[in-house]
């Protein structure tokens, strides 16, 4: 490992973060420095210090990240970054003359159930005062997430309404259970990966059994524009998804963890080193864990701000400190991931359900849900919605419910237009799909990714137009750049999207052109996703977009 790729291992964007806070930008004596400390070539710390946006950007002392993701723009349009630029007299992108502040745009930073949201150091500050609280140095305490239980039995969110304590299962499975026992529990239970990919988690854990040593990581790069449940848990309950991760270890047969958690996500890169320390001092992480024979461990390693860090051969990339693109597939991580060995990397939310399944039964988690997709899922609504938050419910239950029943339908003064499902690349409804099931593959045949599960209210003061812009805007800021496809399409799609609405032949087979080629062309699913949201975006605006059709 260390000839192959130095010293450093998941080290490395730490000590690029240490640089970052010392000065304005890193400079190449912190390269160099850091080159020499982890032993790799100074172009290979150059490359991820340049990816990155924490790295690539000016900072000044007060840093101040505004969102600009799809939450945020509904609330607030494209003001935001303006507002901010008012209030600090500092241009995005750029530190003001003095140094003392700098100002950049973040797609998102999961304040969506309060949007329009900015991140100042650390501090969150939400709401349409935005501009102004942003002069003020007293920020006014930002609500907690709201969030609610729906299903018959409280899986994910149990720790946080006090109804299960962490850390029940761990001891009595890690003393006496077997690997291959657990893994049988989570196929009956027909868990599945809650990150978007629905990849059956037992599978995983058993394909990523190759020889040791292997890791077990907990993917906490919750990018999605309009998701937040992640960071509910991450902040939350931050131990039941160190127990899932230990189960997860267990029966991969991992002895080292590691969680992933986005800068954009401060408290919760807290928690979750303050909860690896309280686990270690309970005797739940570390050497003969609980008197058995099996050593676990975790490390917390932060993001340095890039969204398709959440794809894992990505994630795996960023916590070896390289660029965070994508690599083709296979060989998969659970053959080839972290330092070359067998890892297992699932989203937080599925590890929070780990030891719902593994205490109570998998046969009872599967009762849960639809025979189709079992179980429970956190589903988060946006600040449009009258009672925003992150709700619990079962798989297979009406969207119209979610949207009416649970979040109350809009906030008064508006009228839904259309349903961002997933992020601007899971797609959109209209408010006349409403009777489609919370089901990944009935959302799917309706042309949309459920995603991590949000859902974004888009009301009828936002024009198709203004939409249609935020989504290629998304998609060329965040694209990797690993395949030309991607980099340079979703850049040509931004030109295009200048054009609607329209009926001319020429954009429309031009546009057609270029769906084709991101669909056949692109190396990961972001690339390949975005025809499908544009092309769902049109559906639903129809009306607006392509006057020459209705
Ligand atoms: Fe990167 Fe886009 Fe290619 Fe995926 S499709 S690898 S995000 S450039």
């Amino acid at each position: 490992w260390e000839q192959r790729f130095g010293r450093g291992g998941t080290g490395v964007l730490g000590r690029l973060h240490a640089a970052a806070a010392r000065r304005e930008r890193i400079g190449a004596d912190d390269l160099h420095d850091v080159a020499e400390e982890v032993r790799r070539p100074v172009a290979a710390l150059a490359g991820a210090a340049g990816y990155y946006a924490d790295f690539a950007g000016a900072h000044g002392i007060r840093h101040v990240r505004v969102c600009v993701g799809t939450s945020c723009f509904v609330s607030a349009g494209d003001h935001t970054i303006p507002l901010a630029e008012a209030a600090l007299a500092v241009e995005p992108g750029s530190t003001s003359a003095d140094g003392s502040v700098s100002l950049a745009g973040a797609y998102c930073l999961g304040f969506c159930y309060a949007s329009p949201a900015a991140l100042d150091g650390h501090t969150p500050i939400t709401g349409p005062e935005l501009g102004d609280r942003l002069l003020s140095a007293d920020h006014p305490v930002v609500p907690a997430i709201p969030y609610r239980v729906t299903s018959r039995r409280a899986v994910t969110l149990a720790g946080l309404t006090g109804a299960e304590e962490s850390w029940q299962v761990w001891p009595q499975v890690v003393a006496g259970g077997s690997p291959a026992a657990i893994r049988a529990e989570v196929s009956i239970a027909g868990l599945r990966g809650r990150g978007g990919a629905e990849f059956p988690v037992a599978q995983k854990w058993e394909a990523a059994r190759g020889a040791e040593p292997r890791f077990v990581v907990a993917n906490g790069d919750e990018g999605d524009p309009g998701s937040f449940c992640d960071r509910l848990l991450l902040e939350g309950d931050p131990h039941r998804v160190l127990e899932g991760l230990a189960l997860a270890g267990f029966a991969v047969g991992a002895n080292r963890g590691v969680v992933f958690v986005r800068s954009e996500y401060p408290a919760a890169v807290g928690r979750m080193r303050a909860a690896v320390a309280a686990a270690r001092a309970a005797g739940h992480l570390g050497t003969d864990v609980h008197g058995s024979s099996f050593d676990f461990d975790v490390e917390v390693v932060e993001g340095a701000g890039s969204y398709v860090t959440g794809e894992e051969t990505a994630l795996l990339h960023a916590l070896q400190g390289f660029r965070g693109s994508v690599r083709p597939r296979p060989p998969y991580p659970t053959e080839y991931g972290l330092a070359g060995r067998p890892t297992s990397v699932n989203n937080v939310e599925t590890l929070a359900a780990v030891p719902w399944v593994l205490r109570h039964g998998g046969a009872a988690y599967a009762q849960l849900g639809n025979p189709v997709e079992t179980g429970t899922k956190l589903v988060c609504l946006s600040q449009r919605f009258r009672r925003p938050g992150v709700y619990e419910v079962e798989f297979g239950v009406p969207l119209r419910y979610i949207v009416e029943t649970l979040g109350g339908g809009l906030k008064p003064g508006y009228t839904l237009r259309a349903l961002q499902v997933g992020g601007p690349l899971g797609g959109f409804l209209s408010p006349d799909d409403l009777d489609i099931p919370l089901l990944a593959e009935v959302l799917a045949g309706a042309g949309v990714a459920l995603g991590h599960g949000s859902l974004v209210a888009i009301d009828d003061r936002i024009t198709a137009r203004e939409l249609l812009r935020h989504v290629w805007s998304f998609a060329a800021a965040e694209s990797c750049g690993a395949c030309t496809p991607c980099r340079v399409g979703t850049r040509r799609g931004m030109e295009l999207a200048t054009r609607f609405p329209t009926d001319s032949e020429q954009v429309l087979s031009q546009q057609e052109e270029l769906f084709e080629v991101l669909s056949t062309g692109s190396l990961c699913a972001f690339g390949r996703g975005v025809p499908a949201a544009v092309r769902s975006l049109l559906r639903v605006y129809r009306d607006e977009l392509l006057p020459g059709e209705h």
